[in-house]
């Protein structure tokens, strides 16, 4: 989940903390867009000024929430060639319990650099990048891995793109790295979870693991969907969910993590 330091989410992390223990959550672990060097996409995340500003702010909602909720700090991390020996900075300079990785391929840089007019090579493109970012080491989880589906829906064919895809998943699944389901999703043009249950199942067949994410932007959307979600990964054959503590994975199993949910809609 996000924190108002991104200038396009809302709420202050305790409002999620909240939202959390009324869905029956654990914990949460707030993952804002990463800060960038050279002015790098600056309107959608915190300047590397506010860094101290957001890791005082979950520290805080973590004393807060202390003996109700496990609240920890994570980072959502853009994935830009060239700028690797940035995150590894982040990376060592910071606590974090679990660290995402990005493919925004909506930011001015990315198309700048990779958009080419032709929308399934583009598509190609951003399944090459996840699987680089997977090598890297960088990431625990690569987050909403099929998200480009919505740069060109009407190009979005998984019979077109099917055989990238699976050529990313096995380079993704000899890193050991997992990849969320983010139910985020179903409020982008493409009303369906990232990703969607073909490439979910591909995802199985590769034994790569899943953590399970809101992306909430809201403290409303926290754990928003899960119910569905835990229902697709079963229907492709997954067993167990994951999340990440001192960015080591631990495993739950589905029906675990569906008795601990409340007050779902
Ligand atoms: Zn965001
Ligand atoms: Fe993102």
């Amino acid at each position: 989940m996000h924190t108002p330091l991104c200038k396009h989410a809302q709420g202050d992390p305790e409002e999620y903390a909240e939202q959390a223990v009324r869905r029956g959550l654990k914990g949460i672990i707030f993952t804002c867009h990463s800060p960038m060097p050279d002015n790098w996409w600056p309107n959608v995340r915190m300047s590397p000024e506010q860094l101290d500003e957001y890791i005082a702010m979950v520290e805080r909602a973590r004393e807060a929430y202390a003996g109700r909720l496990d609240v920890r700090l994570g980072m959502e991390s853009d994935f830009f060639p060239g700028y690797e020996w940035w995150i590894e900075r982040l990376n060592e300079r910071c606590d974090f319990h679990h660290v995402l990785g990005s493919v925004h391929f909506f930011g001015k840089d990315y198309r700048e650099r990779y958009w080419k007019g032709d929308p399934v090579a583009f598509q190609r493109c951003y399944f090459g990048h996840l699987a680089e970012s997977a090598e890297t080491g960088l990431f625990d989880t690569l987050a909403h891995p099929d998200l480009v589906k919505n740069h060109s829906p009407a190009d979005w064919d998984l019979e077109v793109i099917g055989e990238d895809i699976a050529a990313a998943l096995d380079r993704i699944a000899r890193t050991g790295v997992a990849m969320e389901l983010n139910t985020s999703g179903l409020h982008k043009t493409v009303r369906e979870f990232n990703p969607g249950p073909g490439m979910l199942r591909m995802m199985c067949e590769r034994r790569i693991p899943v953590v399970l994410g809101s992306d909430s932007h809201h403290p409303g959307r926290v754990a928003s969907h899960f119910e569905e979600a835990l229902d697709v990964l079963e229907s492709v054959g997954y067993r167990s969910v994951s999340y990440f503590l001192g960015r080591k994975r631990q495993d739950i199993a589905i029906g675990e993590v569906r008795a601990s949910l409340s007050g779902g809609i």
